[in-house]
């Protein structure tokens, strides 16, 4: 994962997720880490297994994202994408 040149923490970016996950994921999309494709999120590989998700390029199979669901909170592994781009809210 590409490091910025300021390092600031977790709440630079608490309005930037609040949004994001009140958003249309699906139509957002994905550039893989790996071989660099881009993928619409609802067009994604994802793998549903307990207690986790497994999200994985439909180019080359690299995991995108892993997100698990526990215990009250979320947790979002999103090293294999360089990228997640959103269509801004009106
Ligand atoms: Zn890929």
């Amino acid at each position: 994962m590409e490091m910025s040149e300021a390092k600031l923490d977790g709440n630079a970016i608490a309005g930037l997720l609040r949004e994001i996950f009140t958003m249309e994921m699906t139509t957002s999309e994905t550039t893989c880490a790996g071989c660099g494709s881009v993928s619409v999120v609802g067009r994604v590989d994802v793998y549903l297994n307990a207690p986790g998700v497994v999200v994985r390029c439909p180019s080359c199979e690299q995991v995108l994202m892993r997100i698990v669901h526990g215990r009250g909170r979320y947790w979002l592994d999103l090293r294999g994408t360089r990228c997640l781009e959103f269509v801004a809210p009106d």
